[in-house]
């Protein structure tokens, strides 16, 4: 099973690298609530298409927040929620539509609907398991820390390792260092490491690119984090679980910007014993979800079936529509039921 997997993808790397050797009118695209990979994926195809001849546009569905505004060109991605003209436009003139860092078009929120009809070549680059069926090239490893990690690897097997220079180098080594909490999960296979060496040799600046991911927030959302682990972070140590809430109220005292609560869903496994960790934020019309876990136990099922979400096996996200009070006491309800469950993870599998 596996190997017919790696010979698929082999397959798909091939067409794909085939297809971007003529120049064309390309848009990349990621999802909604971009993180650190999924701009860090995005820009680096944006350049390296770039470098290739070809016509590149980038569009994401909100906001990109401030801790990644300082990667090259980031400024020129196309926000739809603020310009969704300029974005129907370009997307009606793409031939090539490449997705990176989801798979599903409900993770980019209002121009997925524009996505399935639009004549262009849908190309997918993501490793998050389960990908749609609608994309006509289908680059899907869920065994890379991050989806830059699997655009180093296309552009390597691509034949184009000579065009990474020290921009697209920045781009894919800020994904992988997102998506593997620097280099704390995600990150077992030594093949991760071999790149992230690679990468150090473009002349790229390790410890700088570590303090704009890291060290470049408001001081509001410094106290923020403060207030959520005094104040809200709850722990209920017979389910080795814990978890943090946030009203609206509470985000606006704040002065909450998007981006602001990145990584708090992972601070409260720093306590001996917890292995299930989840952050409820309050939204206009609904509560999101992020949810965590350690070993086994597969978070994205959880969550798939009771939060109208998924995502990796120890990292995912949902929603409901329930208000925050309700919600959190639905989540306290469950873990009833996954007792058993939790009480015999093994860390160790991964
Ligand atoms: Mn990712």
């Amino acid at each position: 099973m596996i190997k017919k997997n790696k010979l698929n993808l082999i397959n798909e790397i091939k067409k794909l690298a085939k297809l971007i050797n003529t120049p064309f009118n390309i848009l990349v695209v990621s999802h909604y609530n971009p993180d650190g990979d999924a701009i860090g994926s995005l820009l680096a195809m944006v350049h390296y298409l770039n470098k290739k001849g070809h016509k590149v546009s980038a569009m994401v569905p909100n906001e990109i927040p401030h801790f990644l505004r300082w990667l090259k060109d980031s400024e020129k991605v196309i926000i739809f929620q603020k310009n969704q003209k300029k974005a129907f436009k370009i997307i009606g003139q793409s031939d090539i539509i490449i997705c990176v860092d989801f798979n599903t078009p409900g993770r980019i929120k209002g121009f997925g609907s524009k996505l399935i009809p639009s004549k262009a070549i849908k190309v997918l680059i993501d490793h998050h398991p389960n990908p749609d069926n609608i994309f006509d090239i289908n680059l899907s490893d869920i065994s890379v820390s991050s989806t830059a990690e699997l655009i180093y690897k296309f552009i390597l097997k691509a034949g184009d390792r000579k065009i990474i220079d020290s921009v697209i180098a920045e781009c894919i080594f800020a994904g992988i260092m997102a998506d593997t909490g620097c280099f704390s999960y995600n990150s077992s296979n030594p093949e991760t490491f071999q790149i992230v060496a690679d990468l150090l040799t473009c002349d790229i600046n390790k410890d700088k690119i570590y303090n704009l991911l890291y060290d470049n927030f408001s001081s509001s959302r410094i106290k923020l984090m403060g207030y959520c682990l005094n104040e809200k972070m709850v722990i209920i140590p017979e389910f080795h679980v814990a978890y943090i809430s946030l009203t609206r109220e509470e985000m606006a005292r704040y002065n909450f910007k998007t981006g602001d609560s990145e990584g708090f869903v992972n601070i409260p496994f720093s306590v001996k014993g917890i292995y299930i960790t989840a952050l409820f934020t309050e939204q206009k019309d609904h509560i999101r979800i992020s949810f965590r876990s350690r070993g086994n136990f597969a978070i994205n099922e959880f969550c798939e079936k009771h939060f109208d979400g998924g995502g990796h096996k120890n990292a995912a996200g949902g929603e409901s529509k329930l208000p925050l009070k309700e919600t959190i006491e639905k989540f306290e309800k469950l873990l009833n039921l996954y007792h058993n469950e939790i009480e015999n993870i093994q860390l160790s599998e991964n």
